[in-house]
């Protein structure tokens, strides 16, 4: 992965060798610390670099701070305009990734949420694939259990949380298996590690609702609008069964950085004829669309790095 040039970093632009902090920092020792993943795509028809909904991503991620009682001083309008502060400084013109971290920045010993200082920084990475196999991607049932939102709220982004991401797909992985999906401690199906599940059963699309432990994706809410307004699918936000997933016809994943992933089988079942999907290909090929700024009706939701002045994004 290649290394970031610049970072935002104790309130200013610096040199990423720059961005430094010491081994004590709570956030590192305790996971005390939030974080975001947007991405921003390169159009070179328009010689533009989209931001996608970076809005809806630092609203979650201001969100998730207020879980951990930080506050930031800061608004999603503000942050979206560092971010593009600190694309324009390497001058992109490629796809990246842009991570934000909120961290208790202080280096002392004890654990606790209260009186810690609060940091911000921000990194941009050119970024292309996530899952190699995006397009027939195997996939397994964990045997973790999704974290709880009495004992560490999923909806929130969590950095100490992703350990049990970690292990979700660690042992996916060394198991020979693409990806995973973990289930609630009372068995539905939550997410994969890093991403939400969609499936399709008798052309009703279904995905889990945001009370079964997920991460409310942003991708997963523009999935949602495009699949009802553009491919007139009913979408159900419901629980979902772990044999359901076995008998469905269509099942996909959804992320900022894998975008939508074709699950072909899982545990070793074929999902539908075992091959991608009409509905996984259609909804795959209108969001690349989207995200690239090519659909002039969701125009709204890709922010400019180069043109833009004013941050004017809505829902
Ligand atoms: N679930 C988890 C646990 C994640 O980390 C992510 C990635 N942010 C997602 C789902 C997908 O969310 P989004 O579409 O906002 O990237």
């Amino acid at each position: 992965m290649a290394t970031p040039l610049h970072a935002y970093f104790q309130g200013k632009i610096v040199p990423y060798a720059e961005a430094k902090i010491g081994i004590l920092t709570h956030g590192l020792n305790y996971g005390t610390a939030v974080f975001g993943g947007l991405r921003a795509y390169w159009n070179p028809e328009q010689e533009e670099l989209y931001l996608f909904r970076p809005l809806d991503h630092y609203e979650r991620f201001l969100n998730s701070a207020k879980l951990l009682h930080m506050d930031l001083s800061h608004t999603p309008q503000s942050l979206t305009q560092i971010t593009i502060d600190l694309i324009r400084q390497d001058n992109y013109r490629q796809d990246i990734y842009i991570r934000p971290i909120a961290y208790k920045a202080d280096e002392v010993i004890g654990v606790r949420l209260h009186d810690l200082r609060d940091e911000l920084a921000i990194v941009a990475i050119p970024f292309e694939r996530y899952l190699k196999n995006d397009t027939n991607a195997h996939v397994t049932f964990s045997s973790w259990r999704r974290i709880d939102d009495n004992a560490v709220p999923a909806r929130g982004k969590i950095s100490g949380a992703y350990i049990n991401s970690a292990f979700i797909k660690s042992d996916a992985v060394n198991a020979g298996f693409d990806e995973a999906l973990v289930l609630t401690q009372e068995g539905h199906v939550s997410e994969a590690s890093a991403m939400n599940v969609f499936m399709l059963k008798d052309g009703v699309l279904v995905t889990p609702p945001i009370t079964d432990n997920i991460l409310e994706g942003i991708t997963r809410k523009a999935v949602i609008e495009l699949a009802q307004s553009e491919l007139n699918l009913t979408v159900h936000e419901r629980s979902i069964d772990r044999t359901e997933i076995y008998l469905c016809d269509e099942l996909f994943l959804t992320g900022s950085a894998a975008q939508i992933v074709c699950v072909t089988h899982v545990d070793h079942r074929p999902i539908g004829a075992g091959s991608m999907g009409p509905v996984t290909a259609a909804m795959r090929d209108l969001f690349e669309k989207v995200l690239r700024g090519r659909l002039p009706k969701y125009r709204h939701w890709n922010t400019p790095v180069y043109l833009n002045t004013t941050v004017v994004h809505q829902n």
